[in-house]
């Protein structure tokens, strides 16, 4: 189920007193609307109803989306790099789901609505994460595009073209600026696919929360690859 609580705040401009409705998790198959709400995110901003004041009210919630069979914890603070997977407890929340249920954490809310436009279409975010990275460091290069122009940008899946081959990805620059978009060909996802089979880094020991970032799959990357060696004794 959704859940809620109401928060008094207080109107920056009028010095009101105001309620807010904050939602401490949220269920799509029961409350279909709320999600609505957050990718507009309409759902964070509180209206004084003195003066009529807009505020964005930065709280976290926890997203569940039971039809596509993903959770996530959502946190508004944009940098956090935290990677470790000890955060949660493997406890009984996460017990009464099957393997395939995908568990995040996230933050920020373009890193919030990026994973819940993935997962709608079935799309690994881990994968969309390694090609990401390989742009953002040149290992791979795009069609016109130079190979340095990534640096320092932040991208963001936002949705596959209608003929099912592209992914289409908008650019945010140096200062948070949208810009444009550009699209990368299903080959590159597949690819990168496969290599998520094949490198043993990747391999999952159990369905722990992850934040799956930049800095995951650098860390991943930067973990020497054991010695093939020792199958062979
Ligand atoms: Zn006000």
């Amino acid at each position: 189920m959704s859940q809620q609580h109401i928060e008094k705040f207080t109107c920056s401009k009028c010095n009101a007193t105001m309620e807010f409705t904050v939602w401490d998790s949220i269920n799509t198959e029961l409350n279909p609307e709320l999600k609505d709400k957050v990718m507009d995110e309409s759902l964070f901003l509180s209206s004084c109803p003195k003066c009529g004041h807009t505020a964005y009210i930065t709280f976290g919630t926890l997203y569940h989306d039971p039809e596509n069979q993903f959770m996530i914890f959502f946190d508004h603070a944009v940098q956090n790099d935290d990677i470790s997977e000890d955060r949660f407890p493997d406890n009984d929340l996460f017990s009464q789901f099957n393997r395939n249920y995908k568990l995040r954490y996230v933050h920020g809310i373009r890193n919030l609505k990026e994973k819940i436009f993935l997962f709608e279409e079935g799309i690994s975010d881990v994968a969309v994460e390694l090609i990401k990275y390989f742009l953002r460091n040149g290992i791979i290069a795009l069609k016109d595009v130079p190979a340095n122009w990534f640096i320092g940008k932040d991208v963001y899946f936002t949705h596959l073209s209608e003929d099912g081959e592209t992914l289409v990805f908008t650019v945010i620059d140096e200062n948070g600026k949208v810009g444009s978009q550009f699209g990368v060909n299903m080959d590159i996802y597949e690819q990168c696919l496969q290599k998520l089979v094949l490198d043993k880094r990747f391999a999952e020991e159990g369905n722990t929360v992850k934040n799956v970032c930049y800095a995951w799959v650098d860390a991943k990357l930067k973990t020497p690859l054991e010695n093939e060696k020792s199958d062979l004794s």
